[in-house]
């Protein structure tokens, strides 16, 4: 059975084509500026080559056109036809209060996707965009949506409930939402493989470390608090975001740097974080590269990016009473020793130890706890796309 997974941005749209007989993917790529110039297909064949195709994509339609014609191509193709897709699994940011799990797309989803528009206004409509341009194409195909938000929407009252007066929450659905369920979801199940334990039985705290970064606190399979908040902005130094601030920073800002509603979202999303403290870049190895050539700035946006993933350890330990192990993962968590050191390092107090050689692993699924470590450190990378798949091929069984 092969599914199409799709994750469709404001002018773009990835996929995945995955047969689940073995879970390998058979074809993966991006379409790119869409709706703008110099739009094109980037199509890659597993094992095969990867094909760079310019062509006019105006829509997402066009787009998802162009997938197909690319899946189904005699020579860059990997099916004969579309019939042989069996089903498509869409990436929805944010499925409200409404979705607590994936869902069979019909018409009363995408109306409730609809009315979710209003809580991620940057994200949900392209999401939208997307489901239609594929039930245009593929009309008879069953589709699923696999919501960012869900898997948290097993958080307690007192987690999600933002101490401002209550009617706000219920006028508005105002409250901790959180996101990168899906990864989350996908390492505490993978971790309770490597454990060769029921996740039942588990307290796990699985730290999804990229450019966008969220803590998550599973409790027999469950999340019961993340990082990330009403939107991802909350919680971490990230990259471009900055986490947690005082609320009163923002009208003190608005009104000393005269900045309108928008500029203050921007500057809070975009110009803050680890760029905005080192002033040299959002990815870390550039920042990390220009700290260790003696960048203060540099060095201190690690620091405290750092200091925070170790605050919410702390901190989840604590909500969990407990924990059996702390998972990394996503482009940072995999991949960046660094920063897991300084993150793991004196934490023995929790039964934290970490070998620092076995440390050095990058992208790889490791267990890199020492041998006398009560609390195991895993390293698991992510894959969103092969959970999507699994939430389909479940929902569609
Ligand atoms: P993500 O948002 O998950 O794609 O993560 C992006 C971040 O991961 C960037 O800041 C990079 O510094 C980091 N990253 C990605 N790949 C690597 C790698 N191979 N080695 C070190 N860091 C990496």
């Amino acid at each position: 059975m092969n599914i199409l997974v799709i994750n469709t941005g404001s002018s773009s749209l990835k996929y995945q084509l995955i047969d689940m007989a073995n879970e390998s993917v058979l074809a993966k790529g991006v379409c790119d500026r869409i709706g703008l110039e110099h739009s094109f297909l980037k199509h890659s064949k597993t094992g095969g080559e990867t094909t760079v195709i310019e062509k006019d994509l105006y829509n997402h339609r066009l787009a998802i056109q162009e997938v197909i014609s690319a899946l189904t191509d005699e020579k860059i193709g990997v099916i004969k036809s579309m019939s042989e897709i069996s089903a498509v699994g869409h990436r929805i940011v944010h499925g409200g209060e409404k979705f607590k799990e994936s869902a069979i797309i019909d018409e009363n989803v995408m109306k409730a996707i609809n009315d979710c528009v209003e809580l991620a206004p940057l994200h949900n409509p392209s999401n939208i965009v997307g489901i239609e341009a594929c039930k245009q194409i593929m009309p008879d195909v069953p589709m699923v949506a696999v919501f960012d938000t869900a898997f948290h929407q097993t958080m307690p009252r007192h987690a999600y409930v933002y101490a401002l007066p209550y009617e706000i929450y219920e006028k508005y659905k105002l409250r901790k939402y959180g996101f990168h369920g899906t990864s989350h979801k996908y390492v505490a199940h993978r971790a309770a493989q490597m454990l060769g334990k029921p996740i039942e039985s588990l307290k796990l705290i699985t730290c999804h470390v990229g450019n966008g970064a969220s803590i998550c606190a599973v409790d027999g399979g469950k999340s019961i608090d993340t990082s990330m908040g009403f939107t991802p902005l909350q919680g971490l130094c990230m990259g471009t975001r900055s986490g947690n601030v005082d609320p009163a920073v923002i009208t003190y800002l608005m009104e000393k740097e005269k900045m309108d509603i928008s500029d203050i979202n921007n500057f809070l999303n975009k110009k803050s974080g680890v760029l905005g403290i080192s002033g040299v870049s959002s990815d870390f190895r550039d920042v990390q590269e220009a700290a260790e050539n003696g960048d203060d700035r540099s060095q201190l946006s690690l620091d405290i990016f750092c200091y925070g993933v170790k605050k919410y350890i702390g901190k989840y330990i604590a909500v969990l009473n407990g924990v059996d192990a702390v998972v990394f993962t996503a482009g940072i968590g995999e991949n960046n020793d660094y920063i897991r050191r300084e993150v793991l390092k004196d934490m023995d107090f929790f039964g934290i130890k970490v070998d620092w050689d076995k440390n050095e692993v990058k992208g790889k699924e490791t267990d890199i706890s020492a041998p006398d470590a009560r609390v195991k450190t895993l390293v698991i990378p992510t894959n969103e796309e092969l959970e999507i798949a699994r939430e389909t091929v479940r929902l569609i069984k």
